[in-house]
């Protein structure tokens, strides 16, 4: 089978492989599409403390059963919850599995979907939609992970954000705040397109690098500054404005993975008896929430991904790590 695998840092090669085996419990699914994600360039670069070489990447997918399902036959439209977790430390026995001490997750600590075929765990296998277009469908996990943000964060109907970072992660933040009611999102970013694609999804983009965020936030929010703000971009100049932006007792929830660990101004959190929350990953019932998202048509998803050629993956992966327009890259098995 057609498979992009990773060889070494900065080395994707399109090779054939043969087809996994499936064991019990195992569903074979054939890939339709399968999208690049931030750890997966972070794979690519050789920095992630777990993936090893030669890896097939790829955790946000769709495709189709194969064999293996125990009810749904073969044909059934499926994606995949790709966190696996121990179930025996404290808090998988708590109910929090997708905070295991020992996370792993497909496509990272083991094969994934980047490859005309994928064997996952058969209880990983979510049904999706008729009515979804597949492509669509690789965009749940992505979208998963604003909604567990969103929904952990404490959000109310009607309260105001600043989302720092309008990559996929940050919009799929944006939008869904925009989903659920919010009544101000402002989304900070310096890359033009990624500033339009912001405005398109109705948010109010600042482009950080030339606008005055901490007077734009004021004036938006009518002098109170935001209720909430969401560090998607991780990035170390974030820290010099993100606990300004939030009002008293406001909240700061961190979504992105900060290479180094920033410097935080705890004496802010102090004074302004600020909240700081973190976020990883998301839950099944994000994914489900994802889901009913995408399915409402209520909002342009399209305008967030591009479309390649496995292919193309050589190429695909350099140029992503150049920065450029493309928000969410999607390969098409
Ligand atoms: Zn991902
Ligand atoms: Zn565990």
């Amino acid at each position: 089978m057609k498979s992009i695998v990773y060889r070494n840092p900065r080395e994707v090669v399109v090779e054939d492989k043969p087809m996994p085996e499936i064991a019990a419990g195992e569903v074979l699914v054939k890939v339709a599409y399968v999208g690049v994600c931030g750890t997966d360039m972070f794979i690519y670069q050789g920095a992630h403390p777990r993936a090893k070489a030669p890896l097939i990447m790829g955790h946000e997918f769709s495709g189709t059963i194969v064999k293996g399902h125990p009810t749904l036959p073969e044909g059934t439209p499926v994606t995949v919850y790709p966190l696996l977790s121990c179930g025996h430390c404290e808090p998988c026995l708590s109910g929090q599995a997708h905070v295991c001490n020992t996370l792993r997750l497909i496509g990272i600590d083991r094969d994934g979907a980047m490859a005309e075929y994928v064997k996952v765990p058969a209880d990983k296998i979510m049904e999706i939609p008729r009515d979804l277009p597949l492509k669509l469908g690789a965009f749940i996990e992505p979208l998963a992970v604003g909604v567990h943000a969103v929904r952990r964060s404490g959000y109310r109907p009607g309260d105001r954000a600043v989302v720092y970072g309008a990559g996929p992660i940050g919009l799929c933040v944006a939008t869904c705040l925009r989903y659920f009611g919010a009544s101000e999102v402002i989304v900070v970013e310096t890359n033009p397109h990624r500033l339009a694609v912001a405005a398109r999804l109705g948010c109010t983009a600042i482009d950080g690098a030339n606008e005055d965020l901490r007077a734009r936030v004021k004036e938006l929010t009518g002098g109170t500054n935001a209720d909430f703000a969401f560090d998607c971009a991780a990035h170390p100049s974030v820290q010099a404005t993100l606990l300004d932006v939030i009002r008293v007792q406001g909240t700061a929830v961190v979504v992105g993975s900060y290479k180094k660990p920033p410097e935080v101004d705890l004496l802010k959190v102090e004074f302004k008896e600020l909240t700081i929350l973190g976020i990883r990953v998301y839950e099944r019932r994000d994914f489900e929430i994802a889901i009913e998202m995408l399915r409402s048509k209520r909002i342009d998803f399209d305008l967030l991904l591009s479309e390649s050629a496995p292919e193309q993956a050589p190429a695909v992966f350099q140029d992503l790590l150049q920065g450029g327009n493309v928000i969410k890259m999607i390969f098409r098995l």
